[in-house]
């Protein structure tokens, strides 16, 4: 079932106002989807704006403390997680997607809380609203996503932060960026510190996403200088878990999947390039931790698991732990391939008391169990040894 095809389709999908239904003209206006304060909150003060007679009542939020946070990319891996861990703490959450790199089922267990609203628009279109917060996750992750629209992906992560950071002046909301270790482009410093300034070809086909997200990091802190916004920035490694996306090419999800599936594992390069996985929770975590710092702290903060794995290593690990058959194939190395990846927690210790707590291998064993629901009914048995644990060569 599509639920958003609109309300009718599905009544517990509380879509506000979508995008295309938005009246043409003055470019808050386009979507104004949050014209209603939540209960029991003034309207901005600031604005002069007249209380609104539209709301419902019922929708109080579960306690005094509860915030009303709007989450880019809601329904993505990332986001999704967040929107859950955000409603949990009794907060009021308005998810935005596009559903380009989204999916609704990433959200179905949210559908029936109260405190969730969903609004299918695109970040680069200029929108209005009522905020306390706001997460920018809005932009597609995976180099197989961010490439196939590149100028689409720029605009996502350069025109989105400029209308939120706009929306943030407005309101007076704390507003957090999802920036990336994509900034260190192919690093020449290892491990990553916040300090190091980057090495990242400008014009190559993952400049696109570098480069975008370097400009959003540029925007937020001259919105901070200039206006006095209240930012917070991370700089996010590779994370995987749960609901990542089986189709988006990235190495944890290619390789689990293969697995799964019993076909060929493919390496790209000689497999000895490194990343460090960061469990999605551990993450999530650190996002939270971040955003309730005092107003001192801004970022840029490093958020990852500095646990180093070769991608040979995490090809082994995989096919272990799912006991597969799956044979280990060499592919070639996709251009401007950072060489090594791991990034340095320190700042992110000191600041947030915050560290990753989820092994590689138990991290690993909770998303093989999620994509082997989600896969059920494709796989045969034949897929997968019963038996002996395989050992791994390559
Ligand atoms: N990779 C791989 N096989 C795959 C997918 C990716 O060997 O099926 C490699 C990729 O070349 C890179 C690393 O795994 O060196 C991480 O790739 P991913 O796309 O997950 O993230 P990123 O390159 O952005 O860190």
């Amino acid at each position: 079932m599509s639920i958003f095809g609109g309300v009718a389709e599905d009544q517990s999908v509380r879509v506000l106002l979508r995008a295309e239904n938005s009246p043409p003209g003055a470019r808050t206006n386009n979507v104004d989807w949050l014209r209603q304060p939540p209960p029991g909150r003034r309207p901005n003060a600031r604005k002069g704006q007249a209380a609104p007679t539209i709301g419902d009542a019922s929708e109080a939020s579960a306690c005094a403390s509860s915030r009303r946070i709007l989450v880019t990319g809601g329904a993505g891996f990332l986001g999704s997680h967040l929107c859950e861990r955000l409603i949990l703490e009794g907060h009021e959450v308005i998810c935005l997607d596009d559903f380009s790199t989204g999916h609704s089922r990433n959200i179905e267990n949210l559908r029936d809380s109260r405190r969730f609203s969903l609004v299918k628009s695109d970040v680069t279109r200029p929108f209005s609203g009522d905020v306390d917060e706001i997460y920018n996750l809005a932009c597609p992750a995976s180099p197989l996503r961010y490439q196939a629209d590149p100028v689409q992906t720029l605009k996502t992560s350069v025109l989105g932060s400029l209308n939120l950071l706009e929306l943030a002046r407005e309101r007076g909301a704390k507003i957090f960026q999802a920036s990336t270790s994509e900034v260190y482009g192919d690093p020449h410093v290892h491990p990553q510190s916040e300090t190091y300034w980057g090495h990242v070809n400008a014009t190559g086909p993952r400049a696109c996403y570098d480069e975008g997200k370097r400009c959003a990091e540029t925007l937020f802190f001259d919105f901070a200088r200039v206006h006095g916004v209240a930012i917070k920035v991370v700089r996010i490694f590779n994370t995987y878990g749960p609901r990542m996306d089986p189709t988006d090419g990235r190495v944890v999800s290619n390789f689990i999947v293969q697995a799964l599936r019993g076909e060929d594992i493919t390496v790209y390069g000689d497999g000895l390039q490194t990343r460090s996985f960061c469990y999605v929770d551990d993450l999530i975590d650190g996002f939270v931790r971040m955003m309730n710092t005092p107003p001192s702290v801004v970022g840029l903060v490093n958020l990852g698991n500095p646990g180093e794995f070769t991608i040979r290593e995490l090809a082994c690990l995989v096919v272990e732990l799912v006991n597969s058959r799956s044979k280990i194939v060499l592919r070639p190395l996709p251009t401007d391939d950072p060489r090594q990846r791991r990034p340095d927690i320190a700042r992110a210790r000191d600041i947030l008391g915050w560290e990753p707590r989820v092994e590689l291998r138990a991290g690993l064993e909770r998303t093989i169990a999620y994509f082997d629901e989600l896969l059920c009914g494709e796989r045969t048995g034949e897929l997968r040894e019963s038996s002996s644990r395989i050992r791994c060569s390559i």
